[in-house]
């Protein structure tokens, strides 16, 4: 007799195949087993999902015959099986194609013989040289964060959110709270998720620390790796052999059976979320998996799936201390400096627990007295700095409206970069220049492309010279003069750096340095960057101290333990303050903040490390946060906003966006999709607001028109109700005729930018 079972495969976004498929099998097969099944002419991997029901009205004749199982494998745990569930529904896509997408490739094209002889390949010792590593003493700081993480550990357990300047030692934090998980209990594994850039440094300090687990107990996980090592780590995790896992964002999907501790740093990145296919945000998978993966009372996991809410409390009362005895327990911890606002408002309404490290290392307790103005008094006088921004950089602001026209380093900014070369120190240029949708700005009066309608920015579509509302979708051709004051001088804000390295280059030719050589200057972004080891072999000529002045974007803002860089300016950052994209200031803020710790990193150089930031508008409550290094300040001034607007945390979003031959095709299925569901009174339609469709903000892409529509709702509840009944909507709409021109659609939830 044969068992039906219900099998999920890789599946296009697009194809008709959307749950699982029956298969047949002579033995019944655990749910999360890893199966070779029959799919058209080819042979796939799948996941056992579950066991088809009794009465399946299939006829048992025309059902394929799994090929074979991987038995050597242990089921995939139901903790994995849920977040993948969850994540298919609540990012919108198929449960094959996130399912799969979450395996390492290699996996899928071993046949179980294959992977049978790969298990049998001998474990490395894992006894492990005894290496002790000498421990530094904690900050004040870190012992009470370690102490509050420990409290929560033993009570309600929230996500914990480790508000922790640059500096302060947030890295040693991690450190102890997982030493401490792996050492309470020999099976528990770790998941450290790192910002993308830092996983080298981090690898290294994770393995000295833990070398006295064994060997081959840290394992990395990110796509820098060969498919073999890949694979490799990934069976590590999923046989429990690996203690502790170090990946980048795909990592939060490593099946890991003893999972108790889930370490996400930086957590504000935005690269936490994903761009293409499942579009998911590795930080908010990261709090719920730790719910998941919590089991109270030996009651399973709580699989809540679809529906709900990623960061949401734990619910229900506490169970006792009776069931807590069995309980096994996952905690999440997040780290930042500048917070994302949503983690904030966690912690500001009690969702999260909050622990706050203020003091760098090193920093004396009180800040000496600050430095006098420059000459000719050009930058903003700074207040002396509070003591709760110990040892962090005095910040300047240049006012560009008295500086010459047109200047794109202002007077005062090149005397003192000259100054502090001329002293042997090293200063960093950092240039602001994300892709923000353009807005356009007039130079003689304080005119922006703002909408009527709406509290965002019109951004300029250069293809057909209009300016468009993302929001609202409010259209008009750009003015040949400013409306306000006549001025034919109207330019998309932020724009006319990018030859920044040379013009330092000519600016800084007569200076020299100590020993009486020229100025070395050093640019690190994308383009010099591109080829393999670039990167590192750039980061350490500037460790080395071959580099006097250092130009990059935001890759140079990160991390990097610059120790001599006494001077960091920003020379343009006024793009982010008027972008049509909600996000842009807090991004700001976050980059600034982080450039900002770049500077006297050291101790020695700390009490004379200055960041200058070059803007037309010195007032704006960002920079003056800023200049307080305050970013509670900045948080509440920017949730203010949010609230009052209806935006994140405050308010739900979702973009469907859409390519096709032709821009009218592409925003005319987004249209009749948006009045299909009106007819058709979709569940949640009534708390939803679809927005007209209009182009994206890079248009045209290899000859392919593409449109975005952005779906609003003040509930995640309807709005997640309104996408589930909507997808089969729109898939129906596709198959028409009518839009056989359109080439894709796909639907981003919780969008990054609109
Ligand atoms: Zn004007
Ligand atoms: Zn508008």
């Amino acid at each position: 007799m044969s068992h039906l079972l219900q099998v999920v495969v890789a599946t296009p976004a697009h194809s008709a195949i959307a749950g699982a498929l029956t298969y047949r099998s002579p033995a019944p097969l655990a749910p999360g087993t890893l199966v070779r099944v029959p799919l058209g002419r080819r042979e796939v991997l799948g996941v056992v999902w579950d066991a088809a029901p009794e009465s399946s009205e299939l006829d048992a004749a025309s059902i394929r015959a799994v090929a074979g199982a991987l038995d050597g494998l242990a089921p995939l745990p139901a903790a994995w099986r849920g977040l993948v569930a969850f994540t298919a529904a609540y990012y919108q896509r198929s449960l094959g194609e996130v399912a799969l997408a979450a395996l390492p490739p290699q996996l899928r094209e071993l046949t179980p013989v294959q992977l049978a002889r790969r298990l049998k390949r001998p474990v490395t010792d894992t006894s492990g040289p005894p290496v002790t590593t000498e421990l530094i003493a904690l900050s004040p700081d870190q012992t009470c964060a370690i102490e509050q993480f420990d409290a929560e550990s033993a009570g309600q357990r929230r996500p914990s959110l480790l508000f922790g300047a640059t500096g302060s030692g947030k890295t040693e934090v991690y450190l102890r709270a997982a030493a401490r998980v792996l050492a309470e209990d020999p099976e528990a594994q770790v998941l450290m998720v790192p910002e993308i850039n830092l996983t080298p440094q981090l690898q290294a300090r994770f393995e000295a620390r833990f070398a006295h687990l064994g060997r081959e107990r840290v394992v990395p996980m990110h796509s820098g790796l060969t498919p073999a090592q890949r694979l490799k780590g990934w069976l590590a995790a999923h046989s429990g052999q690996a203690r502790l896992v170090l990946g980048t964002r795909m990592a939060v999907f490593a099946s890991m059976p003893n999972l108790r501790l889930i370490v996400v740093d930086e957590e504000h990145d935005p690269s936490y979320k994903q761009q293409e296919g499942a579009r998911y945000s590795a930080r908010d998978l990261a709090v719920y998996r730790a719910r998941l993966e919590t089991t109270v009372g030996g009651s399973g996991p709580k699989a809540q799936l679809p529906g709900g809410p990623p960061p949401a409390p734990p619910e229900g009362s506490d169970p006792g201390p009776a069931a807590r005895a069995a309980d096994s327990v996952c905690r999440v911890l997040l780290g930042s400096a500048t917070p994302s606002l949503e983690s904030w408002q966690a912690t500001l309404t009690g969702r999260y627990q909050r622990l706050e490290m203020a003091q760098r290392i090193g920093a004396p307790t009180l800040p000496a007295a600050r430095g006098s103005l420059p000459p000719g008094g050009a930058a903003a006088p700074a207040a002396p700095m509070s003591a709760e921004a110990g040892g962090l950089p005095l910040v300047r602001r240049v006012e560009m409206n008295h500086q010459p026209k047109r200047c794109i380093i202002a007077p005062p900014l090149l005397a003192a970069i000259k100054e502090r070369v001329a002293r042997g120190e090293q200063a960093m240029i950092f240039l602001n220049r994300r892709g923000y949708a353009p807005v356009l700005a007039c130079h003689d009066c304080e005119w922006k492309s703002d909408c009527p309608h709406c509290s965002a920015y019109r951004v300029f579509h250069k293809i057909d010279r209009t300016l468009r509302c993302h929001h609202c979708g409010f259209t008009e051709r750009v003015p040949h003069a400013c409306p306000n004051c006549g001025n034919i001088d109207i330019a998309p804000v932020g724009r006319g750096t990018e030859r920044l390295e040379e013009h330092l280059a000519e600016l800084l030719a007569g200076v020299t340095r100590p020993d009486g050589g020229p100025v070395r200057i050093a640019r690190i972004d994308a383009d010099s960057t591109r080829l393999k080891g670039a990167l590192e072999a750039q980061l350490a000529s500037v460790h080395a101290g071959e580099v006097d002045v250092l130009v990059g974007t935001q890759m140079i803002a990160k991390g990097h333990d610059f120790r001599r860089i006494t001077l960091v300016a920003a020379v343009n950052p006024d793009g982010a303050l008027f972008s049509s994209d909600f996000r842009a200031p807090e991004r700001l803020f976050s980059l600034l903040m982080q450039a900002a710790g770049r500077a006297g990193r050291d101790a020695r150089h700390s009490a004379a490390s200055e960041m200058w930031v070059q803007t037309f508008h010195p007032e704006h409550p960002l920079f003056e946060a800023l200049k307080r290094h305050d970013y509670p300040a900045f948080a509440a001034q920017e949730l203010q906003e949010r609230e009052a607007a209806g935006l994140s945390p405050f308010g739900f979003s979702a973009l469907v966006r859409a390519e096709a031959k032709t821009q009218e095709a592409a925003q005319g299925f987004l249209n009749a999709a948006a009045e299909a569901a009106q007819a058709a009174q979709l569940p949640g339609h009534e708390r939803v607001t679809p927005y007209p469709a209009v182009p994206m903000t890079i248009q045209r892409v290899a000859n392919v028109e593409r449109a975005q529509m952005l779906v609003e709702s003040a509930s995640r509840m309807a709005l997640q109700r309104f996408l589930a009944a909507w997808q089969p909507v729109l898939f129906d709409l596709r198959r028409q005729a009518e839009f056989k021109s359109l080439v894709r659609w796909a639907i981003d939830v919780d969008p990054l930018a609109i």
